[in-house]
């Protein structure tokens, strides 16, 4: 366990290996969902229409895209 600041708010919390937060971890997690549905449904749909119709940041996207989770 150690002190780790959260990559996307910025706040200090206890951390084994995460980068981000409680909070910051689950809306990550809503937002890959959304997004790996909208595709789901709309194969082929661009990034920035993903963006435009789920809400979800361009950079969280893009972030999700390098991750390939
Ligand atoms: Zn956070």
């Amino acid at each position: 366990m150690s002190l780790s600041n959260c990559e996307a708010c910025g706040k200090l919390f206890i951390t084994k290996f995460e980068k981000r937060c409680k909070p910051c971890a689950q809306l990550l997690l809503d937002e890959s969902h959304k997004v790996k549905d909208y595709v789901r449904n709309h194969p082929g749909a661009t990034l920035i229409e993903v963006y435009h119709e789920t809400g979800v940041s361009l950079q969280t996207i893009k972030d999700l895209i390098q991750s390939n989770e």
